[in-house]
């Protein structure tokens, strides 16, 4: 008999769990906070990696259909010094075996693939309690309770699930983002367009960046980076947009104004993204009936990796389930000896990467990270 699963968050990790248990034939419910599948703007582009996020898709069952989705030419990258020089220009030449596809698209390809009724959107957990035996109880923010057999926290960063099984919470980083949008770039920005090029662009100073993105539409997307604490971002009144976005075009000075223009003539007001992580290396001892995937696990400084390692713990999740029916702990207890060492590892990479992007010796570090990757 193969126990019901009950996943907490909507995420792309408990989605792709949800969806590699129905192909295997094992129910599952999501419990999803936001009210439904469009509350919220999805975010950006990812770029899904063939070491982790394909292997999920294929897992799912939905590889030819995430082709259908994929951008082309949008694995160009460029790197340029702030005076705008370009340092570094690689074409999408169609090998780099990270295609880049809409978050939202990738998203709605998963929801679209469950059984309706899979997810209950509006749902927001506010408790979760062991009822002994690997039996919880869970919460909502409406006063409704449901109880599970096998509960599993996919629900990010400030998961409530964690408490369950470990004490560790998310700390800041010294680093935020701030992102920023510009529509239809070619033809109203189109010095900044041309400088972003077919895909991503890295401008990079110790301490500060530039990145963005083109988007379907021509829409371009930054992430401004700033290794500043959070007391200096506390000051700025980011529900006032001209100021906000002038006092962080501030930090960029001197750089070239197709750059900043990212910051200065975005057309919607910019949003601070502080980062945080969960400690490197954080794990658990087995708790029956609980376990965590994805951010809720491993919250980590963004490199890139976050949602492909949120996919591939899902379906790996999923095919430990599948591979012991009935037998619970040895799949959870199979699926954690692998995700902890994966997770220690991808998050000192990732450490290793925020060094390479804004630490002292870029973007030097950056072009030499390109080489070493090209020779090998
Ligand atoms: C600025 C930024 C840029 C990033 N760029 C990339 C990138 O380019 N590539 C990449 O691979 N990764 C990237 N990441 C990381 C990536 O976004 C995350 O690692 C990934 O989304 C984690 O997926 P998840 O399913 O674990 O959690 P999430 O995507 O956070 O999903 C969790 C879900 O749980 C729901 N939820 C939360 N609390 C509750 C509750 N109490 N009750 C019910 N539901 C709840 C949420 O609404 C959400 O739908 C980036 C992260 C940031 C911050």
């Amino acid at each position: 008999m193969n126990t019901h699963v009950t996943i907490i968050g909507a995420g792309l990790g408990g989605l792709t769990l949800a969806r590699v248990l129905h192909v295997h034939g094992i129910p599952s419910t999501v419990y999803e906070a936001e009210a439904s599948p469009t509350a919220r703007a999805q975010g950006g582009l990812l770029d899904i990696h063939e070491s982790n996020g394909q292997p999920a898709l294929e897992a799912a069952g939905l590889i030819e259909e995430f082709r259908g989705l994929v951008l082309e030419g949008h694995q160009a990258t460029r790197v340029l010094a702030p005076d705008g020089t370009v340092l570094l220009d690689e074409p999408d030449d169609g090998t780099g075996g990270r295609p880049e596809v809409q978050r939202g698209e990738l998203r709605r390809m998963l929801l679209d693939s469950l059984p309706a009724g899979t997810v209950r959107w509006g749902h927001k957990v506010t408790d979760v309690r062991p009822l002994g035996g690997g039996k919880h109880e869970v919460t909502f923010a409406d006063g409704t309770t449901t109880g599970t057999d096998l509960l599993v926290g996919a629900d990010g960063a400030w998961s409530r699930v964690r408490p369950l099984v470990s004490a560790a919470v998310p700390e800041y980083i010294g680093r935020s983002f701030v992102e920023t949008w510009l529509f239809d770039g070619d033809d109203r920005h189109p010095a900044t367009a041309a400088a972003v090029g077919g895909g991503s662009l890295l401008t990079l100073a110790p301490g500060k960046a530039i990145q963005a993105h083109r988007e379907s539409g021509g829409t371009l997307h930054a992430y401004v980076v700033l290794s500043k604490p959070r007391d200096w971002f506390a000051e700025i009144d980011f529900s006032d947009a001209a100021a906000s976005a002038a006092r962080i075009a501030a930090e960029f000075e001197g750089w070239a104004p197709e750059l900043t223009a990212l910051i200065t003539d975005a057309d919607v007001p910019p949003v601070l993204r502080p980062l945080h992580a969960l400690p490197a290396g954080h794990r658990w001892d087995r708790v029956p009936g609980v376990t965590l995937l994805g951010d809720a696990a491993h919250l980590s400084a963004p490199s890139g990796e976050g949602a492909n390692l949120a996919m591939y713990d899902g379906a790996e999740l999923g095919r430990a389930l599948a591979a012991h029916p009935g037998d619970v702990e040895t799949a959870l207890a199979e699926y954690e000896r692998a995700l902890f060492p994966r997770s220690a590892a991808e998050a000192e990479d990732a450490v290793r990467m925020h060094d390479i992007l804004f630490g002292d010796a870029t973007p030097q570090s950056l072009l030499d990270f390109f080489a070493a990757a090209k020779s090998a």
